[in-house]
């Protein structure tokens, strides 16, 4: 299993919780804010072979201590296999599972959704998958199935919406309303100004700059108003 490495006590991965962390190499997006994308190419630099054994005694050594083993990337349903058996065994010793997904896989989703207790994904535009139109409109329909999947197991979702500055509070408005209907079991929304240099290293730094950072008092309005989008899109 490829990956860059854990965090054994985590209070940042999933709202609320505390989480011992693993990170996993590969992804099937591009999006141009990744601060992650060095673990998202599988790059030399950033991913190695995860020692599953000290891995598994260092959670051990913590398992009084957090809520879930959580597994984040990169996309982690990119390993999907090896990632099946991790899942099985820990489950099989009581641990609460965790996953952070970027949910455009379904077919590799529904090979671990009965051992998931909780999902974390972001909830994107459309345009920041990184690709074309046309392809980024089939990777969403994508992205509404594995929901569907998640609201028939009954799965905790954690929706993390990224916002970015020049794209129209119009553009939210659908992309929710879009989505609320797929939404029938837990679920929760975390909006997530998206940041760049010098605090992250986002993939494609000219679009971030033109993106990233949505400036404090223009934030905390669009913000605002998204929330109020929001709590209508849900009725
Ligand atoms: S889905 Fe996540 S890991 Fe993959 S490119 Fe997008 S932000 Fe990075």
């Amino acid at each position: 299993m490829k990956g860059a490495g854990w965090k054994s006590i985590s209070l940042v991965d999933v709202k609320g919780k505390v989480t011992f962390t693993l990170w996993l190499c590969g992804c099937n997006l591009r999006c141009p804010f990744c601060h992650n994308w060095k673990i998202a190419n599988g790059s030399r630099e950033a991913c190695s072979e995860i020692d599953i054994e000290k891995m598994k005694g260092d959670l051990l050594s913590v398992l009084t201590l957090i809520d879930y083993f959580h597994v984040t990337g990169g996309e982690p349903l990119m390993q999907v296999n090896e990632l099946k058996g991790l899942f099985k065994e820990l489950k099989s010793e009581g641990v609460k599972i965790s996953l952070n997904s970027n949910l455009t896989l379904p077919w590799l989703l529904e090979e671990v959704l009965p051992l998931l207790d909780h999902v974390a994904t972001d909830l994107k535009l459309p345009e920041f998958y990184g690709y074309g139109e046309a392809t980024s409109s089939a990777i969403f329909s994508n992205f509404l199935k594995s929901l569907d999947l998640l609201a028939e197991a009954h799965t905790k979702v954690e929706l993390r919406i990224p916002i970015a500055k020049g794209y129209e509070l119009s553009a939210y408005e659908n992309l929710f309303r879009a989505v609320v209907p797929h939404l029938k079991f837990p679920h929760y929304f975390v909006l997530n100004r998206l940041l760049g240099p010098p605090l992250t290293e986002p993939r494609d730094e000219i679009w971030c700059r033109a993106h990233c950072f949505a400036g404090l008092e223009e934030g905390v309005e669009e913000l605002d108003k998204l929330s109020k989008i929001l709590n209508t899109a849900n009725l």
